[in-house]
């Protein structure tokens, strides 16, 4: 009698799991692979993702720098990059008709802009590969036997596998995570990722939409620092530097309840020393000239024009003028200009979970669990979580494919 074919039950219909899915069946042609998915839609955050456009991954040109952009995990991720990097993730999708373009700050999107793109492919390529794809499914229970897996998704509905590939995301609280720790994994205690700063008392909440270019943003009485571009909100402060700031301190941000002070340089370019000798210069230069009405290097017209008066320097002052006292509170207030967080806001509804099933559980060539032999993990459900800018799928796409290749062993079928 013929040997049944073995099988594969995927849980989760997001980007890893479908990534997972698709190298699995592509790798084994002979196994019967199976997704299930507990929402009705599948990939319903690959739709939403970067704004509806998709934001698949990033361009930086080596992988040493791609693992870079991974507050928890990069290390782990480093050898994995070398078998599915970025480009490896832009070959495969132009290789399947969705050819992708790269915005000069790195991102990589679809050229028509449309996640629908990515959606379709991932869909179609599943499809194509006789991958079964359930959807609506809600799992009761998972008993893991010698040498297989028992899934019941209803109580008179009950499926077999001979491996299990766990892709359901990251969640944003503990309690999301009971059914794996009860498979006997260790949970590294999630908390949110990828915010931008409520700062209520800000004297600069009126200049919203103001950025500034390369600002340095830190959190004084720690080691968090980034710098990029800011930009200022109706709400506080947000940005590439305020973003991989949220991520980067993610842990500490969320111990002290969102209640923290941070600290602006708007210029990172420059330190206490050169805005002293920069103000002296322009007393000395612009002396007839309204301080409001000459802005230091980097600084947009508004954000300088309310810092002067902050500092107490009046609208119709002249630079020789300039009381020296208000002068020294305008460097203070341009170098190390420090506000009172109270509170974190989502940016744009992105969001990723830091924290996850320990990495230490798991075998970092294969993404089998190191408990449970048969089981693999993929995606954000992991320990693992990046910055914006493409960074999160790509985790998605290299753990997916390292679980799908490995799933079934080298040469068992
Ligand atoms: C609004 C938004 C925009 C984003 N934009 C970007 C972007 O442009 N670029 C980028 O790199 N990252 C982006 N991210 C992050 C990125 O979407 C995630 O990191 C990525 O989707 C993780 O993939 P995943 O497959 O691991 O998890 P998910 O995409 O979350 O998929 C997990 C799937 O598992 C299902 N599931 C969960 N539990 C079960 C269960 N018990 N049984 C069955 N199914 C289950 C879920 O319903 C879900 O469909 C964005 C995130 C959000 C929220």
């Amino acid at each position: 009698m013929k040997k049944p074919a073995p099988h594969l039950v995927v849980v989760g219909g997001g980007a890893a799991g479908f990534f997972a899915a698709i190298t699995a069946a592509e790798s084994f042609p002979d196994a019967r692979i199976t997704i299930l998915e507990k929402n009705r839609t599948l990939l319903n955050k690959v739709r939403i993702s970067g704004g509806g456009r998709c934001n698949v991954t990033n361009a930086v040109p080596s992988l040493s720098q791609l693992v870079q952009g991974y507050p928890r995990g990069g290390k782990f991720l480093r050898p994995l990059v070398k078998q599915f990097s970025n480009a490896d993730t832009v070959r495969w999708f132009e290789d399947r008709g969705v050819p992708l373009k790269t915005e000069p700050d790195g991102r990589i999107f679809p050229v028509s802009d449309d996640s629908a793109d990515v959606v379709q492919c991932l869909i179609d390529t599943a499809r194509r590969q006789r991958v079964e794809i359930r959807t609506s499914i809600n799992i009761q229970s998972i008993d893991c036997q010698p040498d297989k897996f028992s899934v019941r998704l209803a109580p008179d509905e009950l499926i077999l596998a001979d491996q299990l590939l766990i892709a359901s995301g990251g969640h944003p609280n503990a309690s999301g995570y009971g059914w794996l720790a009860e498979l006997g994994h260790t949970i590294v205690p999630p908390v949110p990722s990828l915010f931008t700063f409520n700062v209520p008392a800000s004297p600069l909440l009126a200049l919203a939409g103001v950025s500034t270019p390369k600002a340095s943003v830190r959190v004084p009485g720690t080691r968090q620092t980034q710098e990029g571009p800011v930009l200022l909100t109706h709400w506080g402060f947000s940005g590439p530097a305020v973003l991989r700031l949220s991520a980067w301190a993610a842990r500490e941000l969320a111990a002290c309840n969102y209640q923290f002070d941070v600290a602006f340089n708007w210029n990172a370019e420059t330190n206490d020393q050169t805005v002293r000798q920069l103000l002296a210069d322009y007393r000395r230069i612009h002396a007839r000239k309204q301080v409001v009405s000459v802005p230091a290097p980097g600084l947009p017209q508004r954000l300088w024009r309310t810092l002067v008066l902050e500092a107490g320097v009046p609208e119709t002052t002249r630079w020789a003028d300039a009381p020296a006292k208000a002068l020294n509170r305008l460097c203070e207030l341009l170098v190390n200009g420090t506000f009172r967080v109270a509170g974190k806001t989502t940016f744009k509804e992105e969001f990723v979970t830091c924290g996850g099933i320990a990495l230490s559980d798991v075998n970092p060539q294969t993404l089998e669990s190191l408990h449970q032999p048969g089981l693999f993990f993929a995606g954000e459900v992991l320990d693992i979580d990046g910055i914006t800018g493409g960074y999160n799928f790509q985790a998605a796409w290299t753990t997916g494919y390292i679980a799908g290749k490995n799933c079934f062993g080298k040469n068992s079928i």
